[in-house]
Formats: structure tokens, sequence, C-alpha cells
């Protein structure tokens, strides 16, 4: 029987999307924009809090950014700061109680939360909060913070968000809004990024610099890894409360998280996709014919690629930007349609063509070999796979949705094993120390790169067993 079916898009995914801005009249609405610009950090639920006089007022839902708020909704977003957030979940906790921005009323006042991250350590600290008589309204982890927030016996506010995130470990780029001041914090390890914008004398903070764009804000500088941002009438206060870690910022935002057009860690994310490909055909050339990236999350590489190897870039396949997530799949059976549904192969472009098909990653395979499968039907000869990064081999701990180590192919399977299950002529992955080379950090003493080298920042004997229990 035909159904709804999920889109096939065998990927990491990111969890989440943060804006805040403070002193601006339309704090409400351009917060709407700054999340609109950062969908792709996340499209299951979005929210907005804004802060009028002594109160905090909260709209969030189920849905993209746009099916969420309208033009009633934000009428309801009135003041001149404001804060939002964007979220990716899994399907078991697409639930609209983990939908952020977390709005409480403690002792101190309102306060709301978002998050991008995860803490490794936030189910022994619940079960200790609950122990104590804390009740939970979600299963997210970031409401662990704010449990310890309230708890929080220091008198001033960065203090008191400093102390109680002593207590957690982990990833978290954290945006909180008080009706006085926006507070930025960012984990020492520095896993998600977060930026700092200024527009019309308002400032601005966003995961990523392409938020800023949206709104002709101005791009001053990051939020730095362990640094805590006070955001008040009295303009921009920088606090260092945490003891320092070695930085660790997820080189996998490079890879694919981010949009191509942001600046990420001090870098234009577009550019190094570029100079990934551009390793890649130095480490692994092919005898082939043309270019063909795999839309979108190829396309930097495949530019950089044919650069360095001379071989044309072509358009192969061609991506149908209008899919939803789901789609009602045909009473008769049609060959790979949950791809097909989002690329088709140019018949003209690949005929007789020997191809280097380039991609960002390989999850667990089931997409690539159905890509590689459409593109011969398209009428290649040959197919080559390079991939822009190395095999993945194990999960992440800190704030990216991936599946089980068993189910990453690369965990249980050689390169050839891989090249054979997805038909590929031949494959080749991106080595590590290319993909250093080409985020510049030759040295790998900036990036996270433990999916592909199982080198763990924040040990993984240190991660909580029960970390699957917790949505973000
Ligand atoms: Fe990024 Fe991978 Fe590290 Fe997670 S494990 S932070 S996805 S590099």
């Amino acid at each position: 029987m035909p159904g709804r079916l999920a889109i096939d898009d065998d990927h990491f995914r990111d969890r989440c999307g943060l804006f805040g801005i403070f002193g601006h009249p339309e704090a409400g609405r351009l917060t709407y924009l700054g999340l609109y610009a950062q969908q792709h950090r996340g499209q299951e639920s979005a929210g907005i809090v804004a802060a009028e006089g002594n109160k905090l007022h909260v709209e969030k839902g189920m849905g993209l950014v746009n099916d969420v708020f309208d033009e009633h909704r934000l009428e309801a977003l009135p003041g001149d700061r404001a804060m939002g957030h964007v979220r990716y979940s899994t399907a078991g906790d697409t639930v609209a109680a983990n939908a952020q921005p977390i709005l409480i009323e403690c002792h101190r006042g309102p306060i709301a939360l978002g998050h991008n991250g995860n803490l490794v350590n936030a189910a022994k600290l619940r079960n200790e909060l609950e122990a104590a008589g804390s009740i939970f309204q979600s299963t997210s982890d970031t409401e662990v913070i704010l449990h310890l927030y309230a708890r929080s016996h220091r008198e001033k506010l960065e203090d008191a968000i400093a102390a109680s995130l002593s207590k957690v470990m982990g990833a978290f780029s954290l945006l909180f809004l008080t009706p006085d001041a926006l507070v930025a914090a960012r984990d020492p390890w520095g896993f998600r990024p977060l930026c700092i914008g200024k527009l019309e004398g308002a400032y601005i903070v966003a995961s990523e610099t392409c938020a800023l764009d949206l709104i002709d804000a101005e791009y001053v500088r990051d939020v730095e890894p362990g640094e805590l941002v006070v955001i008040d009438r009295e303009g921009l206060r920088s606090f260092r409360p945490f003891p320092p870690e070695p930085v660790r910022q997820c080189v996998f935002e490079h890879v694919y998280f981010a949009r191509p057009d942001s600046i990420v860690f001090g870098r234009n994310v577009l550019a190094t996709r570029a100079a990934m490909g551009r390793q890649l055909a130095r480490e692994s050339p092919a005898d082939a014919d043309i270019v063909v990236p795999v839309p979108d999350s190829g396309m930097g590489a495949a530019l950089g690629y044919a650069e360095e190897s001379g071989l044309p870039f072509a358009w192969g396949l061609i991506r149908n930007h209008y899919v939803g997530r789901t789609f009602i799949e045909p009473r008769q059976s049609i060959r790979s349609f949950g791809v097909k549904i989002k690329l088709n192969p140019v018949r003209s472009v690949l005929e007789g063509k020997r191809v280097v098909l380039i991609d960002d990653s390989i999850v667990r395979g089931t997409t690539s070999r159905k890509i590689v499968g459409m593109v011969r039907e398209g009428g290649a000869r040959e197919v080559h796979l390079r991939i822009s990064s190395p095999p993945t081999m194990g999960p992440c701990y800190y704030g990216i949705d991936t599946p089980t180590r068993e189910e990453l192919i690369a965990s249980n399977h050689t390169v050839e094993q891989i090249r054979e299950w997805v038909g590929a002529d031949s494959l080749s992955y991106l080595s590590q120390d290319g993909l250093l080379a080409a985020v510049g950090d030759e040295a790998g003493q900036r990036h996270c790169t433990a999916c592909f080298s199982g080198r763990y920042p924040v040990a993984v004997s240190q991660a909580d067993p029960q970390l699957a229990l917790f949505a973000k």
C-alpha cells in the first residue's frame, strides 16, 4: 500500500540554529528572518521569545519557520529584544514540549534558553535534580541548565549562568534572554559556532553569519570558545568563566552542516569546501571526462575538484528544491523513487561519459548506492565516486544527529567493500590530514574529527550512558 515516506537523505544532521538581538525596535521580526536564514540547521520546530518591559512572550510550534509564524504570531512578539531557535530532532522526539526556546519563571524572574549542542552528562544531572525535587517539562537535555540556573544562589545574572554551566559537560552554544539582557555562551571546546553582529546599534548573536547577511547586519566576531557574553543597556561585556580546554570546533560544520555562504570558525564555508575538493583531486585523481556534484552537498568540493583536475564541471544531476521532508509514494513501485523525487540525471550530460561523482559523505551508503545507479542509468560509462571527507566511523556526542555505529557503513566495511556495495568503478575518500589541511589546521589542533578519527575530545568514558534517552 502506498503511504507517506520520508525523503531519502542520508546525512548527519545538525540539530539547532540560534538567533538573538538586543536593542532593535523590530527585534521579533528580525529574529524571524534570522531563523529563516538558518532553516537548514533545523526543520522540525521553530520558536521566538521576545522581551517587553518585565515580560517575556513566547511563540513556538512544530514545522518550518514559515509554517509556525504568521503576521498574527509576530504581532504577539513585541519589544526591542528577542531570541529564537530552529530545531531538528529524530522521529521519536518530535514533540512540541521539546521545541525551543524553553521559557521558565523562577525566583529570579523569567528566563528563556535556546541551545545548539548536546550535553554528555545531562541524564546524570537530571537524575540528581529530580531526586532533589525538580520537575521537568520536556525530555530535552537543555532544560537541565535552567534547573541548575534556578537553583544557583549567585546574585549576578552572569555568575548564576556561569555557575550552572560549570556543572554541565559537552557541547553548548547557548542564548539566554531575560527582560534585561541577552546572554550568549559557548563551551570551552567551541564545538558549535556562534557569531556576533551589529545592526543600527543593536547587537546580534547567531549560529551562522548568513543570518546577519539577510538583515544587512555587520559581522563583528565569533563568540570565542569558553566565552560568556552579556548584552544589555550598558553594551556588550565579555567573561571567561570556564577552565580552558583545547579548542575542538566541529570540522563537519565545514564539510556539510553550515550554509556555504556563511563564515564559520573564521572561514568561508564555500571556499573551504572547494579547498577540500582540490585536496581530494590531488590525493585521488581519476581518469575521467567530467566532474559532477551530488547537489547540493557535493557542490563546493566538485568546484574545487574540477579546478584542480582540469576536468570540466558538469550538471549531471538536477535537484528539485521544492520537495518537503515527506511525500506520498505511488501505488506502483518506481525504482529508487525516494531519491528520484529529489534528483534527476541529465542524460545529455552523462551519456557515454566517465564521471567523477562528488559528494561530501557516505553515512549508511543507501543513498550513495541509489545515486550511483541513477548516474549509470543516465548513461554514464564509468562512475568514480569521490568523497570530500574521511569515512564516518563513529557517532557524534556533541549535538549532531547520527545513526548508531553499526549503521555507519564505514564502521564495519572496507573502502573496497563500500565501493562494491554502492556500485562505483572506484571510490576514494579525502584523508584526515587532507581535510585538516583544507580547513587550515594542518596540525589538527583546533578541530574535532571524532566521527572520523575516534578521538573524542570529551572522552566517551565521561559520556553519559543514558545519552540516548535525551532529545534535543
Ligand atoms: Fe563534528 Fe564529528 Fe566531532 Fe560531532 S564527532 S562534533 S560531527 S566532527
